[in-house]
């Protein structure tokens, strides 16, 4: 199909009388910034194609991957159009899914080209052309079957209310349900079991996970029944095993898919059922590129599908469980004891930052404490959100600090290769020998990262043996294996690490645990943090104790009245939301209101503020003056004005209404696409935002 309908050339497919007709279709694309906000594009096909079919199509000189979305009635002359490139009719986009894409796009206010693109794997055009050798998709060995758990009678319930014995259809349609279960009640179990039942009804199961290092273990749990029925989807595959993977799960090849949040777009011919283990974290929120949270897209995509949905945690997002508990929009679980008969939530308790005197950057109960788990032979686990060896150096002769050039924050100190890093835009250079600013000599690293965390401890407790895991540490992909490996064979007395320590993992020797540097996040000034925070600490104090070992939790704090602290020390996650709920339904903060972001950014900064003050006034003018359901603040900088040399700056919108707020998006894009397209300011819209 390369040759245009009205080319000149001598010996083209489309002269020949019978080659004659011509189809129209509109194809979906990605454009960033597309000139019509559907991001459609009209393309010619000599013969008739299926909705929903994947084809190659050149856009600005590229070739591009599109979906046929739908036939036109375009009345663009036929010169003005190119002709699509090549069709791959094996795989197709069903109805519900372009249904579920249209929906998707229209909430997020994203064009749906951008949108129909995370159905399919990066590099999918190459693969279509050229499949990739048939590797085996990696999968761990898989280990000895584990002993058959038998239910607890709360395990069981749950079952038995999700998937009643006697089933009726109704059992397997749309229902979204909420599992609210402490840390080492089992959920996992439960998934395990509701998995089973739909995988036994022929249907495939969604299963996302927030982080892509939980996989492996979770993997090698389920591997022993599933092996040959599983697929893994998240970016640390090579583009070839993703598209395998893909391939095998959109063929209706592979029954249960385990993914990070990416997977929540795969096309599933036969989606019986969606797990969110861990639905309160972050992860599943995508910042960058195409905004989205996986979550909310997996509760829409179930519904479109008729499937059942459990979204389950320790500590549930705030939004989850108002959905649950105050609009009765899912069902509400709730599991209070943990699993393992006689295993106890370990205790928490405050303790006070360790004073300028102290020889350690820790307090002397903590040191005493480790001590004792070392005498005892049991693990020790220190948690600290920092990597690095110190998050910033400093000259004291001049006030000098190491602030990156490109963000406005500051450059952490890696010692192990003498580096200065940024963590947010990623420049980092050689440590300055003398202060840039005074040339003064002494330049000393300021506060505490893990690094430097694990520096002290090995002087303090040079018989013990060690493991740091943290991004920087865990960079290759064999090391997190053997680094779970090492702990749970008892190879390791002390380890340090950031969150990516903190979640799911099960250690049986580990019965301390210290929590340091939380303080920043106590007065934070985003509404979210106190949530973040608490998930935090009892994810991270759940880790103690999940054998018959009581565990015991140490937090080190300069403010022990702080609210947060009272529900937190008796695990209780109820009154915390309680109080939650409270202040967020008076100061009018989602869940009670909805919000969303009409973001601006530009390299010059003041060329953004009159961007977006001209944005601001515009609107407020209009449109969101007439109508009260809305209202607008004006232009605001990022909680972190520059990041990676782009300042930025946003105006928030609120309403109580999410059709008054999604009709007033729509008069501001409406704005934005007639603009003439300013190069200077890149403009994005956020919904339901994280992060200011
Ligand atoms: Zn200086
Ligand atoms: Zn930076």
């Amino acid at each position: 199909l390369r040759c245009h309908p009205f080319s000149k050339a001598k010996k083209c497919c489309y002269t020949t009388p019978r080659r004659a007709a011509i189809y129209r279709y509109r194809v979906a694309v990605p454009l960033r910034l597309p000139t019509e906000p559907d991001g459609l594009l009209d393309y010619l096909s000599p013969t008739p194609l299926e909705i929903g079919t994947p084809v190659s199509v050149s856009v600005r000189h590229h070739q591009t991957l599109g979906i046929v979305w739908s036939e036109s009635s375009t009345s663009l002359p036929i010169e003005s159009l190119k002709t699509i490139t090549s069709v791959w009719p094996d795989i197709k986009l069903s109805d519900i899914e372009r249904h579920f894409i249209e929906q998707i796009s229209r909430y997020y206010h994203q064009p749906l080209g951008r949108i129909a693109h995370l159905a399919f794997p990066p590099d999918a055009l190459r693969y279509f052309e050229k499949p990739p050798r048939a590797r085996r998709n990696h999968l761990p060995t898989p280990m000895p079957t584990p002993p058959d758990i038998t239910l607890t009678a709360d395990q069981q319930r749950i079952i038995d209310c999700i998937f009643p014995k006697q089933h009726t259809t109704e059992s397997f349609s749309f229902k979204a349900h909420l599992i609210h279960g402490i840390t080492g009640s089992g959920k996992t179990e439960i998934y395990r079991h509701l998995a089973h039942h739909i995988l036994e009804q022929g249907k495939q199961v969604l299963w996302l996970v927030p982080e892509i290092k939980l996989t492996p273990q979770l993997i090698q749990h389920l591997a022993p029944a599933w092996a040959d029925r599983l697929v893994a989807l998240h970016s640390h595959l090579t583009p070839a095993q993703r598209f395998k993977a893909w391939q095998q799960a959109v063929r209706g090849e592979a029954d249960l898919i385990i993914g990070t949040r990416l997977a929540i777009f795969t096309p599933l011919p036969r989606l019986g059922l969606i797990i969110i283990d861990e639905e309160h974290d972050a992860s599943f929120s995508q910042q960058d590129n195409v905004r989205y949270h996986a979550r909310d897209v997996a509760v829409w995509r179930a519904k479109l599908h008729n499937c059942p949905i459990v979204l389950g945690s320790a500590t549930p997002s705030l939004e989850s469980y108002v959905n649950a508990t105050q609009r009765g929009l899912y069902t509400y679980h709730s599991l209070q004891q943990r699993a393992i008969a006689g295993a106890t939530l370990p205790t928490l308790q405050l303790i006070p930052p360790p004073s300028k005197e102290s020889a350690y950057p820790w307090s002397d109960i903590l040191d005493q404490a480790i001590q004792k788990r070392l005498d005892r032979n049991e693990q020790t686990l220190l948690f600290l959100n920092r990597r690095g060896y110190a998050p910033v150096l400093h000259c004291v002769t001049c006030g000098w600090s190491s602030e990156c050039r490109q963000c406005s924050a500051r450059m952490v100190w890696h010692k192990e290769d003498r580096r200065i890093r940024c963590h947010h835009c990623g420049i980092q250079q050689q440590t300055p020998k003398t202060c840039p600013g005074c040339g003064h000599p002494d330049i000393f690293p300021m506060g505490l990262g893990t690094q430097r965390l694990e520096e002290a401890l090995k002087l303090r407790f040079p018989e013990a043996r060690f493991l740091r895991v943290d991004q920087d540490s865990m960079s290759k992909k064999k090391s997190w294996e053997e680094a779970l490996e090492a702990i749970s064979t008892g190879n390791v007395d002390i380890l340090i690490g950031t969150q990516m320590l903190a979640k799911g993992h099960h250690f049986p020797r580990l019965t301390l645990v210290g929590i340091l540097g939380t303080d920043d996040a106590l007065y934070s000034a985003d509404y979210r943090a106190p949530e973040h925070l608490f998930a935090q600490i009892i994810q991270v104090a759940g880790r103690a104790g999940r054998a018959k070992d009581a565990g015991e939790v140490l937090i080190e704090t300069d403010y022990p009245e702080h609210p947060l602290f009272r529900s937190l020390l008796q695990h209780d996650y109820t009154s915390a939301a309680q109080e939650w709920m409270t202040e967020r339904q008076n100061a009018k903060l989602p869940p009670f209101s909805f919000w969303a972001l009409v973001w601006a950014e530009s390299r010059r900064p003041e060329v953004v503020r009159e961007w977006i003050h001209h944005l601001y006034k515009n609107t407020h003018a209009i449109f969101l003056d007439t109508t009260q359901e809305v209202t607008i603040t004006p232009p605001m900088p990022a909680l972190m004005e520059k990041r990676a040399g782009w300042h930025r700056y946003y105006c928030l919108l609120q309403s109580e209404h999410r059709s008054s707020l999604h009709a007033a998006l729509r008069h501001i894009e409406h704005h934005l696409y007639a603009k003439k397209n300013d190069r200077a300011v890149r403009w994005r819209i956020d919904i339901d935002p994280q992060s200011l």
